[in-house]
């Protein structure tokens, strides 16, 4: 693959770096030039991710944080400028699944997958846009949601709300943060990732056969995706979602 340099001496946080689509992304920005700070909970996993990308000529630092909690989204932040000395990117993208019914879920469970998957956009906000706006450049925000803010499924009580509630952020945030920073969401459909790893290869193929692609997606289509909406290419696009799902939606709505 050969390099377009799209991002090339940007700075990006990728959150949920360890793993999956996080990872395809990093690899993918640091590929196109950028400067990427890999951020997870799973040390062994992120350090991998750094390190890979390091040893291909691009350049990573892995952070742990843990990106539900304001301390670790502000340490996040704060290392990243200190070790690259801006930040231009932010992927808000780190989850964490607990399937239950509401009559099920306990509501730890709840206030995890929404502090994961919700609070913590708020937090890469509040934090990094501060940071952002020490440039004249402005910054781009990627906020990884999926199709199940559209359409929901079995058991999905608490993910489907904090995937729901980050559309709603993503325009709050391009409102009040225009023009200089740049605030979308992404929603991925069926993407094979660790994420997947309870789904029997019956039910993935099932998956694959319900969409127009007829298959299932990989991290690197979404970091295709995530590549555009932070480059210049994407100046005019901000408070809008992108749905990279091979169609699924199409054939649900
Ligand atoms: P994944 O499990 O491979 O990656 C998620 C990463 O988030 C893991 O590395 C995990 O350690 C990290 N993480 C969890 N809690 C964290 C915390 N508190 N702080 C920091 N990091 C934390 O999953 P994935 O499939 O790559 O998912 C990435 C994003 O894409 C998620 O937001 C997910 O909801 C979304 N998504 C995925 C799919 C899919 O089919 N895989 C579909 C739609 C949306």
């Amino acid at each position: 693959m050969t390099t377009t340099d799209r991002v090339a001496g940007k700075v990006a946080i990728i959150t949920g770096g360890a793993s999956g689509i996080g990872e395809g992304t990093a690899e993918l920005l640091a590929h196109e030039g950028a400067a990427v700070a890999v951020v997870d909970v799973n040390a062994e996993g992120g350090r991998d991710v750094a390190r890979r990308i390091n040893s291909h000529g691009g350049q990573a630092i892995f952070i742990k944080a843990d990106v539900s909690k304001s301390a670790g989204v502000r340490r996040m932040v704060e290392r990243t400028v200190k070790e690259f000395g801006r930040l231009d990117i932010l992927l808000n993208n780190a989850i964490t699944l607990n399937l239950a019914t509401a009559t099920k879920m306990d509501e730890a469970d709840w206030d995890k997958t929404l502090a994961v998957g919700l609070k913590s956009v708020f937090l890469g906000a509040k934090y990094g846009i501060p940071a952002m706006r020490k440039t004249k450049d402005g910054g781009s925000i990627i906020n990884t949601s999926s199709v199940h803010a559209i359409v929901s499924f079995a058991q999905h009580t608490a993910y489907d709300a904090a995937k729901a509630g980050v559309l709603g952020i993503t325009r709050t945030l391009a409102i009040d943060y225009g023009p200089d920073i740049r605030v979308n969401s992404i929603l991925p459909g069926a993407i094979l990732t660790p994420l997947w790893k309870g789904v029997s290869k019956a039910d993935r193929q099932a998956f694959a056969d319900s969409v127009p692609a007829k298959r299932l997606g990989g991290p690197e289509d979404i970091a295709s995706a995530v590549l555009f909406l932070a480059s210049d290419e994407a100046s005019y696009i901000t408070g809008t979602t992108l749905a990279v799902d091979g169609g699924m939606l199409a054939g649900r709505m």
